[in-house]
């Protein structure tokens, strides 16, 4: 791990230094607050207050910088990155004179220095202090030191077509700025130790975003394997267990296509990586071909009867469903606060599920059980090079009825099919799960299922999460379409 900390307005701030000089040559009142922008304004208001606020940049930026403050956050940060063995470097944009300064008189990088040696900060950078003229010139040394982090205050600097889009970028905005940053830093340094842990080798490591329940970094290996770390949600749901012993499976069993398991420990585990990206909609042919395959594939695993724990919200007994149903439906009602959603599940969804669950079918022969990754869908795919689906994400696999894998995968809201797009992968689906009544068994089931969704997409709304309007018309279509589904619609009809 490398990090890169800005020089002006992150490490050396400003705002006390300016107002000091403005007040010492009586240019402001001393009602004006200790803040950099307000002096400047101050100045800019006054007859030649332009060319005041230049010559106090250039007072502040070469004699007046040894009363620029290190903020204590700041030296926190330094302190933790010493005590963790990492290493900092100083990475600046500042030329060597001011643009006034045309007799060339004071060293702006001079100024600086002596700054940071001051403070103490020369052994705290020990991958260098370095000022580059530009700004392009100063994202391209972001990435020439091979910095992991960059910490500034201006967020122009991340966005600069120079900037190494590997690097993750730390916007220090106040003091709040910099526990943020110290804290994205710990559980970055955590994730880079837990790598280099389970790898046995060094591992350069950069944030994914993404990844819903779980944490995830890109990793490269000192071997040259890209791999991905996971850190797994802990809710009791055993997710990091159940997800390598359903890899491990089909890596016994001989699926290739999903991640192979390079090590794993503690809630931390590191994955290979698969090459290729999420198919979008609308989905091709092939990709509806693909998702198929892969339940023939879960389908033909399970002729083989591996050990294996029920998958999360299995339906293998009569009961289960209704069951799994009301603990959502109460939890809704717990979280809720006679809010639209909740006022949307008790007219909509209640009766919905109350007849649903009248109609739900027996549940499935013992021969008739199915392994499913119960996560199912294209959000979890990717689309590799060679044009194959590779699937990832099997943090609720387990025994399950059939049913509830193909009915998950035509409603799973991370796919968002279209009805036509439903109307060819279920055809497809059924072809690749042969088991006994199917069609009529998945026909029953799915009224049930969009009042699953209905619930599980209005969750976060509940919990008081963003998305309002979105959520709320996702749950209403869910619910339209069990009602549907109950008058003897068919799923596929627009
Ligand atoms: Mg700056």
């Amino acid at each position: 791990m490398l990090v890169g900390i800005d020089f002006d307005n992150t490490l050396a701030r400003y705002h006390r230094a300016f107002h000091a000089a403005a007040l010492a040559r009586g240019w402001i009142a001393a009602d004006v607050p200790a803040d950099k922008t307000a002096v400047r304004d101050r100045l800019r208001a006054q007859p030649g207050g332009e060319g005041r606020w230049v010559e106090l940049q250039f007072e502040v930026y070469t004699a007046g910088l040894a009363q620029a403050e290190l903020p204590a956050g700041a030296r926190r940060l330094l302190d933790w990155c010493r005590e963790a063995g990492v290493a900092v470097a100083i990475v600046s944009h500042k030329p060597e004179y001011a643009a006034a300064d045309h007799g060339r008189s004071r060293s702006l990088r001079a100024a600086a220095r002596a700054w940071i040696a001051a403070h103490g900060l020369d052994a705290a950078a020990g991958a260098g202090v370095w000022f580059e003229d530009t700004r392009a010139a100063k994202a391209a040394r972001v990435a020439s030191l091979g910095c992991t982090h960059h910490l500034d205050d201006l967020p122009e600097v991340f966005t600069d077509p120079a900037f190494p889009s590997q690097v993750r970028g730390l916007l220090i905005d106040g003091d709040a700025g910099w526990e943020t940053a110290l804290a994205a830093l710990r559980d970055d340094r955590a994730a880079e130790r837990a790598a280099e842990s389970l790898a046995g080798m060094p591992a350069a490591l950069s944030p994914l975003p993404g990844g819903g329940n779980a944490r995830l970094w890109r990793a490269r290996l000192a071997d040259g394997r890209a791999a991905v770390l996971k850190r797994y949600r802990d809710d009791g749901r055993q997710r990091d267990a159940t997800e390598v012993a359903a890899l491990r499976l089909c890596a016994e069993h001989g699926l290739a296509g999903v991640p192979q398991v390079l090590g794993a420990a503690d809630g931390w585990a590191l994955l290979t990586a698969l090459p290729g990206a999420r198919p979008q909609p609308p989905y091709l042919p092939g990709d509806l071909d693909g998702l198929a395959a892969w339940a023939g594939r879960f389908w033909a695993l399970s002729r083989r009867r591996p050990a294996f724990a029920p998958a999360s919200e299995a339906c293998l007994e009569a009961g289960d469903l209704p069951r799994w149903l009301a603990r959502r439906r109460a939890r809704c009602e717990a979280l809720g606060d006679g809010s639209a959603a909740l006022a949307l599940l008790r007219a909509e969804a209640d009766p919905l599920i109350a007849e649903a669950c009248r109609r739900l079918p027996e549940p499935p022969a013992e021969q008739d059980r199915c392994l499913n990754p119960s996560d199912f869908g294209f959000h979890n795919a990717l689309r590799t090079p060679d044009g194959s689906l590779a699937l990832v994400d099997f943090e609720f696999f387990g025994w399950d009825d059939p049913a509830k894998l193909a009915g998950d995968a035509l409603l799973h809201p991370g796919s968002a099919l279209a009805p036509g797009e439903r109307a060819d992968l279920r055809p497809r689906l059924l072809a690749a799960l042969p088991a006994a009544d199917l069609t009529s068994r998945l026909a029953a089931m799915l009224p049930a299922l969009c009042a699953s969704w209905a619930m599980i997409v209005l969750n976060p709304l509940l919990a008081g999460g963003a998305g309002g309007h979105d959520r709320l018309a996702s749950a209403r279509a869910y619910l339209a379409l069990g009602h549907r589904l109950l008058a003897g619609k068919d799923l596929c009809d627009a």
